[in-house]
């Protein structure tokens, strides 16, 4: 028997009622993301409330590697520009072992999901369009990532704890543009290196956290479990990119 995991929000949203329903159901269903069959030990329940009628909701399943269970929200056509600044910013120094990257971490606050047609399918917006751009679905945070040399992050006021980062790819996009917690050291070693490990994907963390290890404790799991794409990107001060932009 599979296990059917809701997240705290999905099982307030669903009530006792619901999540008994989900529970059954969830034995015996297809993934709404990738369209199989889900025969995993683990099925993922995402909720979306109706846009037009907020009491109606809409209750999909997806293997662990395809989605988390989480409330999203549903559109009915993709957007012009797949990215937003519903994101938050993790910035965690390199791993242990393995890849010496300095790491950046990026996590959708509420997932956008794209409904294919009337019944079943979701699409995140976001998956199919970084994995366009370079970014590689990783099993684990220690391995380093595919290149992704369209992208840039940028980084302002390195010096502080808490400097301005933005990260923007090769059409101009902004995946995320904000200040961000700075671990002591880590601007010093992530210039002078010249390239992090960004990840993209849920991992739960915590941006504030002083507890790095920690971070990379549940940035790991989160990559075991398949949730992340990553990639590496160029990083560099803003105040050089503005230097050289005034000298061209
Ligand atoms: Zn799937």
């Amino acid at each position: 028997m599979a296990t059917v995991h809701m997240s705290a929000a999905v099982q307030e949203l669903l009530g006792p009622y619901g999540v008994a329903q989900a529970r059954k159901e969830g034995q015996r269903a297809q993934c709404a993301t990738c369209t199989k069959w889900i025969s995993t030990k683990t099925v993922n329940v995402v909720v979306t409330p109706d846009p037009r009628d907020p009491e109606t909701l809409r209750v999909f399943f997806v293997h662990p590697k395809c989605g988390a269970s989480q409330v999203t929200t549903l559109v009915r056509e993709a957007p012009e520009n797949p990215t937003s600044d519903d994101f938050q910013m993790t910035v965690l120094p390199p791993p242990a072992d393995g890849h010496r990257l300095p790491v950046l971490a990026a996590e959708q606050l509420c997932p956008t999901f794209v409904s294919q047609d009337a019944t079943t399918e979701l699409i995140s917006v976001m998956s199919p369009y970084l994995q366009e751009s370079g970014f590689g679905l990783v099993s684990d945070a220690s391995s380093i990532p595919p290149p992704a040399d369209q992208w840039t992050a940028v980084l302002d006021e390195p010096a502080t704890d808490t400097g301005l980062l933005s990260v923007a790819g090769g059409r101009g996009e902004v995946l995320y543009a904000g200040p961000v917690h700075l671990p002591p050291g880590w601007s010093r070693t992530a210039l002078a290196g010249g390239t992090v490990a960004l990840y993209v994907g849920p991992a739960g963390l915590d941006p504030t956290s002083p507890d790095t290890a920690a971070q990379q404790r549940l940035l790991e799991r989160a990559a075991r479990s398949g949730q992340l794409l990553a990639a590496r990107v160029p990083l560099v001060d803003y105040t050089t990119l503005a230097g050289s932009a005034g000298a061209s």
